[in-house]
């Protein structure tokens, strides 16, 4: 099912060009516009999904496959050393296209994107009461 006013459904659709580097009767990856790096890909369901949590349990295994066909290819195609797959979900984690989609980043040593910063917890009591209270959603 696609929406009608989603610019990812609409690349599906054809309606907008998009540099397409594999596809699947499922899923559909494409050069993101705004590189990170060049090479910077977008791994995408074909079904209209708005993120993680609607996806459809019957397509994580091409989503999987996907990521590393197309992964392994971005990282041969511009030499890097490594690979970010990553995926937001909400506006607050920097989710601006409400349609599903993983980022595939080409990484190499000191190429100057910082990892997010760490910071420990207070004690070992502090995480441990943090996984309980994760549980208890699950
Ligand atoms: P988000 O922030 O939602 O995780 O990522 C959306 C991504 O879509 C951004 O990295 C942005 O550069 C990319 N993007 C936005 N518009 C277009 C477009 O029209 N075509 C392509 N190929 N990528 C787009
Ligand atoms: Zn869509």
């Amino acid at each position: 099912m696609l929406d009608k006013d989603c610019l990812f459904c609409k690349i599906l659709r054809g309606e907008i060009p998009s540099a397409q580097i594999y596809e699947t009767p499922a899923v559909l990856a494409f050069l993101d516009i705004a590189p990170i790096r060049p090479g910077h890909a977008l791994v995408i369901p074909k079904a209209h999904v708005a993120s993680l949590w609607e996806l459809p349990a019957d397509i994580g295994g091409d989503l999987v496959t996907a990521l590393q066909v197309v992964g392994r290819a971005v990282r041969e195609a511009t030499g890097a050393t490594g690979v970010n797959v990553v995926m937001n979900n909400g506006a607050s984690a920097g989710q601006l296209v409400l349609h599903a989609h993983f980022h595939v980043i080409p990484r190499a040593e000191g190429d100057g994107l910082e990892p997010w910063p760490g910071a420990p917890y207070a004690d070992m009591a502090a995480m441990t009461r943090m996984a309980e209270t994760i549980r208890t959603r699950i």
